[in-house]
């Protein structure tokens, strides 16, 4: 059959193919230690599992508003001004099914053929394939470590043209761990006014972030900054929800009502069941985010530490998120069973066939030079997984 031409562009997400191999491995009876996973490993607490059993008991079970019910928006806008003091209202607010399909729908409603996306590197390997699909052009600004894995205000100006659209910023960062302060935020605010930039903020890891730093949300710098920026998040990470798919976007009214459109002739709404969850998610006791906060913390110490006692091994200290995003070039050059390690993805098979251990190879976040190690798994795991990975580095 002739596929589209779109089709054809599509790349399979690397996260699921080292998945896929690990598990082909561990079905022949191989003990792999997975650090691929990008979910947490706990349950989703009691309280959210009751309150979707009460929502299938109740009957609420049918089609709902496509942007979701009005319990869910207020609870969503609640949290957020609780949090960050930021006040929307419910036609500024959507609910798709996770937040990696209302990024989907946003994309979609703002790019036309070859505007340009400003995305820092490394990158959620899901923004430059989004931006593809929607006939938009990627424009990936790299963050070099040294810098702790941030763009600057320069970097983004001096990659603008008349093409520019949209600047994603996603803080505490998937892969690396980096995140921004206040000044910092404000001064690539002032870039997005003076370049007119639309900014899409993911900040779906606010609520994992260590040493007591407190996240500041985008929209929050200021009234100019709030109108220009649409703000994503979701249950997936600070819940433990990842299978439940509840993500939202807040912002202009327009964009969320052209969302609203598109999620109404394509997906309908999110789950009635996982909406009702995603209210006691967002509104019940918090407690369970701060039991999971403490436990990443201790795994985050241990592994940075680790890694960074290993021969060449450079690793920046996450700030938020649940991994480690390790400098592992030292290695370049070196052999084992007559293979040569010359990047990232050799270095991942390397790991995965003699240390058994399974990550995901930089190149896919937009570095070759790395690679990304979950720490959401059990401390158990962690220092086993680490130890092999040290032990078969000293045979290289
Ligand atoms: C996990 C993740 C998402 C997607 O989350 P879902 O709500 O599960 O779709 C989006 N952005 C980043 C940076 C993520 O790590």
């Amino acid at each position: 059959m002739k596929l589209s031409k779109l089709a054809k562009t599509l790349k399979p997400s690397a996260t699921l193919a080292i998945t896929a191999k690990a598990k082909e491995l561990k079905s022949k009876g191989i003990d792999i230690i997975g650090f691929g996973a990008g979910e947490p490993d706990f349950d989703t607490p009691d309280n959210i599992k009751d309150a979707a059993k009460q929502s299938i008991d109740s009957g609420f079970t049918k089609y709902t508003a496509a942007s979701g019910i009005v319990e869910l928006k207020e609870a969503i806008r609640n949290r957020i001004y609780s949090d960050y003091g930021l006040k929307y209202e419910n036609n500024q607010i959507l609910v798709g099914s996770g937040a990696k399909h209302v990024l989907y729908n946003l994309f979609n409603v703002l790019i036309d053929e070859n505007d340009e996306v400003l995305i820092p590197a490394p990158y959620w390997v899901s923004y430059p394939e989004q931006v593809k699909i929607c006939g938009g052009v990627p424009v990936i600004l790299n963050g070099s470590q040294e810098d702790d894995f941030k763009v600057t205000p320069k970097q983004i100006l001096s990659r603008c043209s008349k093409k520019t659209k949209i600047l994603v910023l996603n803080y505490p960062s998937n892969p690396t761990g980096a995140t921004y302060n206040r000044k910092e935020l404000e001064e690539i605010a002032e870039v997005a006014k003076e370049k007119n930039l639309i900014v899409l903020s993911d900040e779906i890891y606010d609520k994992i972030i260590y040493s007591g730093e407190k996240h500041v949300s985008f929209p929050e710098l200021s009234e100019d900054t709030k109108e220009r920026t649409i703000l994503i998040n979701g249950v997936s990470k600070t819940y433990s929800m990842t299978g439940w798919r509840i993500g939202y976007a807040a912002g202009n009214s327009d964009v969320i009502s052209a969302m609203n459109n598109l999620s109404g002739q394509s997906t309908s709404n999110p789950t009635s069941i996982s909406q009702k969850a995603a209210i006691e998610a967002f509104s019940g006791d918090q407690q369970k985010v701060t039991e999971m906060l403490k436990e990443f913390e201790i795994r985050k110490d241990f592994i940075s530490s680790f890694l960074n006692k290993i021969e060449g091994i450079k690793c920046f200290v996450p700030r938020g998120a649940f991994y480690v995003f390790p400098d592992i070039s030292y290695y370049f050059g070196k052999k084992y069973k007559g293979k040569n390690i010359s990047n990232s993805i050799d270095f991942t098979d390397f790991l995965l066939e003699e240390a058994k251990v399974a990550v995901v190879p930089g190149i896919e976040f937009g570095s070759d030079n790395h690679i990304r190690i979950s720490y959401a798994t059990s401390i158990e795991d962690i220092k086993e997984g680490t130890k092999r990975i040290k032990e078969s580095l000293k045979d290289l």
